[in-house]
């Protein structure tokens, strides 16, 4: 059954055109959402629910789909949402007459503080929530505006105007309302709704709302559908950012987005990330039948470099932080490195540390010593060297949809190398086993991590935002005979230390994230690998994180139940042996042969902290699937 205008009613909702969308009206829709697996069917209470908003309250629509994605701003603004658990247990305790301890006591029993403040809320028998004032109903631009604020509060008093801000929002909550609300301040909505859906359904609305639609035929209709996600997919992923793309599509639809809304200075884009192999011959066999490349794998940091038209220089990281601040040198040295008639540009780099008297690359150890902030150009301790290997616009022109080729060539034609300063990355177009086995040896020689084998032509070689593509390959030396990539995993418990740790956390628990179900899997307990520092700087950092009930979306066994949970806030670099099924780690579950067992990882050792990935960025359910029947085929 669809969310339409009559359920709005049934939620006292009464939503006419003009009026804000209502806020339960939303929530219902989640509920909606959250009560089903099946993606139909998702799409399809949202579809509703947008095509609503659009006829109804267009200018609410870009709010609405903020809070549908959890979301303030554009992703690569980096403002976090999740409000801490303790400030959020005690805005719901002073809100519903209870003592703290009691809603501790509910969440360790019902283990999600949003159904926590939904039963607290509900249970409460006071005038306005028996009778409902219309006056006092939420509406979304209402709830969306105060998370920003709460979003924006630093400083001093902040905390205590978070609170304040939280409980006017409480307050005004009714039925499922407080339940969603409270999710969305901690930061995960938790209904299984992954953005690539929610921008099927904005796509499917604008195309459903258009009035020439209800009289096409019914296979013109889905072509219509097909054309306008695909659209919006390929727009969002040069331009991540609806602030542009909501605005263009109420005014021009879908069929003007492209024209309006292309790679942009200014706003980074996902970077195309590449796929793990573990051997030469896996390499050759990807690459068969194409022109390729193969280029040293540096071991740096990733530098997304913008020029604007206006002479404005900046500098994303791989999650498209802004990183201009951390490189004085290198927005000063890039104007140099770029030609005359080079203007507005984006160049994909990797930055890496360089050790000016020798002419080498120092390891990532060395770069990951040099200050984030304020840092002025004379007080430099890390030189760094750039190594462009692509470039995604040249004065006014996306270049995305050109090869490879053809993007190295405008490269090599805009810019000029620099000595110690700025180069093109390193490469051959190898063709056998033999080259390719030397130029890997050659790159390690060199401290790089390996290879990167591309292909070089045709449309396999577009440039594809966002994607961990097939046509960008790693080669990695160490992990030839073993799993064929570290994983990146979230810190999500630990527990205490015996002995010599026992002033600090001894060994942790580890998760991956699925983001279909919005979840962090256990994959391992690791305890090696850890200095003794280390485990120091880890205990002081992480004993801030400590909550007092495993978040909701933690999916755990009780087998393996640490001594203290985390909110998950750290990524960690980890190597291991090999992959086994397991009966009390969850991760993979449901996407390996062994339906009802997940993946764990052997003999894990910490290599580092990841600290330009976010926890949703780490190691996906799906990669470790990938990596886990990709070591079981090789065995084969
Ligand atoms: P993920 O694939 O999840 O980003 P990761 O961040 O650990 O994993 P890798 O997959 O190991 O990175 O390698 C991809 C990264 O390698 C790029 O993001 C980039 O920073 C770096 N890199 C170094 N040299 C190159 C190159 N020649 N071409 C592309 N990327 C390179």
């Amino acid at each position: 059954k669809l969310v339409d205008q009559k359920d709005m009613k049934d939620v006292g909702a009464d939503w006419k055109k003009g009026e804000p969308v209502p806020y339960a009206g939303l929530c219902k829709t989640f509920e909606a959402i959250e009560s089903t697996t099946k993606r139909l069917e998702i799409q399809e209470y949202l579809t509703s629910f947008f095509k609503h908003t659009i006829e109804l309250s267009p200018g609410n629509l870009l709010e609405t789909l903020y809070l549908c994605l959890n979301r303030v701003c554009p992703e690569y603004e980096n403002v976090e949402l999740g409000i801490g658990e303790s400030l959020l247990i005690k805005a719901i305790a002073e809100v519903t007459g209870r003592t703290t301890q009691k809603v501790k006591n509910e969440l360790a029993k019902v283990g999600d503080l949003g159904k926590v403040a939904r039963d607290s809320k509900n249970s409460q028998k006071s005038i306005s929530s028996m009778f409902g004032n219309r006056d006092k109903l939420l509406t979304v631009p209402k709830v969306f505006n105060s998370m920003k604020k709460i979003a924006s509060l630093t400083g001093h008093s902040s905390q205590d105007l978070k609170i304040k801000e939280i409980q006017n929002l409480l307050i005004s909550c009714r039925d499922e309302e407080p339940k969603f609300l409270t999710r969305s301040l901690e930061g995960k909505l938790r209904i299984g709704l992954a953005e690539q859906t929610v921008l099927i359904c904005l796509a499917q609305a604008f195309v459903m709302t258009d009035k020439e639609y209800e009289k096409l035929a019914k296979a013109k209709k889905t072509e219509e559908l097909n054309n306008a996600i695909k659209t919006i997919k390929s727009v969002y992923s040069e331009l991540p950012s609806y602030d542009k793309i909501v605005p263009a599509l109420l005014k021009g639809g879908i069929k003007n987005l492209r024209e309006h809304c292309k790679l942009t200075p200014g706003i980074p884009l996902k970077p195309m990330l590449a796929h793990p192999t573990k051997s030469i011959t896996d390499v050759l066999d990807s690459v068969e039948g194409h022109k390729f490349t193969c280029e040293f794998k540096y071991d740096g940091e990733r530098g997304q470099i913008h020029r604007l038209e206006d002479g404005t220089t900046k500098i994303f990281s791989r999650n498209l932080e802004d990183n201009t601040v951390k490189y004085p040198d290198i927005i000063e040295r890039i104007s140099k490195a770029a030609k005359t008639n080079t203007k507005s540009y984006v160049l994909d780099c990797e930055v890496v540390a360089w050790d000016l008297e020798k002419h080498i690359l120092l390891p990532f150890q060395v770069l990951s010593t040099r200050k984030r902030k304020d840092v002025k150009e004379a007080e430099i301790k890390v030189s760094v060297c750039l190594f462009a290997f692509d470039l995604l616009y040249l004065n006014g022109e996306s270049l995305l949809k050109k090869s490879l080729e053809e993007r190295r060539k405008l490269m090599n034609d805009s810019f000029q190398e620099i000595e110690d300063e700025f180069s093109f990355v390193q490469n051959i177009n190898a063709t056998n086993i033999e080259e390719i086995q030397s130029y890997l040896d050659e790159s390690i020689k060199a401290n790089c991590e390996g290879l990167m084998v591309k292909i070089l032509d045709g449309l396999e070689s577009t440039y594809e935002p966002s994607k961990r593509s097939r046509n960008w390959l790693k080669l990695k030396k160490d992990y030839l005979s073993g799993v064929g990539d570290s994983l990146d995993l979230v810190v999500v418990g630990a527990f205490y230390g015996r002995g010599k740790r026992t002033n600090v956390y001894g060994a942790f628990l580890l998760a991956c994230y699925d983001p279909e179900h919005e979840e962090y899997q256990t994959i391992c307990k690791i305890g090696t690998g850890f200095s003794d520092s280390d485990l120091e700087t880890h205990f002081n950092y992480l004993k801030e994180k400590e909550t007092s009930e495993p978040k909701s979306y933690f999916n755990y066994d009780k087998g393996t139940k640490p001594d203290v949970w985390f909110e998950p806030c750290q990524v960690w670099e980890v190597k291991a042996a090999d992959l086994s099924i397991s009966p009390i780690y969850k991760a993979a579950i449901g996407q390996i042969s062994e339906a009802s067992k997940g993946v764990s990882l052997r003999f894990p050792r910490f290599i580092r902290i990841r600290e330009d990935k976010k926890p949703e960025d780490a190691t996906t359910s799906e990669q470790v699937a990938e990596l886990f029947q990709n070591q079981y085929n090789n065995k084969e």
